[in-house]
């Protein structure tokens, strides 16, 4: 197995492997635990469905979409030319995983690893 160094924030690099090896045991843990829905989310991505849409009193539009399997909501701000000025993701209970950052490349494959577990029974 590739030993790979993983981002770190701690100043004193000794303690990277430490950090790193903490954090893939804890994605592990919220890997095993994570419901079918949710893994299937993380490995191929949301299944986006138009949900609602409506026009704001500025002219832009407000668009949410919902995902199909795990119920996230993403809400989009367009102008009324179709660009999008903003937006912002509501997710169920347990999916995001408070103080963990963003899944890097690492983190990424632990849920993908959990996510064909299922498959190969
Ligand atoms: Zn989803």
């Amino acid at each position: 197995m590739q030993s790979r160094r993983g981002p770190c924030y701690d100043s004193r690099a000794s303690l990277c492997y430490v950090t790193e090896k903490k954090s893939t045991q804890k994605l592990k843990d919220i890997a095993k635990r994570y419901p079918e829905n949710y893994l299937s989310c993380r490995d191929h991505g949301h299944s986006w469905k138009p949900l609602e849409a409506a026009w704001l009193q500025d002219g832009s539009i407000e668009r949410i979409l919902a995902c199909q399997r795990c119920e996230a909501r993403r809400v989009q701000v367009l102008d009324k030319n179709g660009y999008v000025l903003g937006g912002h993701y509501d997710y169920s209970d347990g999916y995001a995983m408070v103080g963990m950052g963003r899944l890097d490349t690492d983190g990424r494959a632990i849920f993908r690893r959990a996510s064909v577990q299922k498959l190969l029974g």
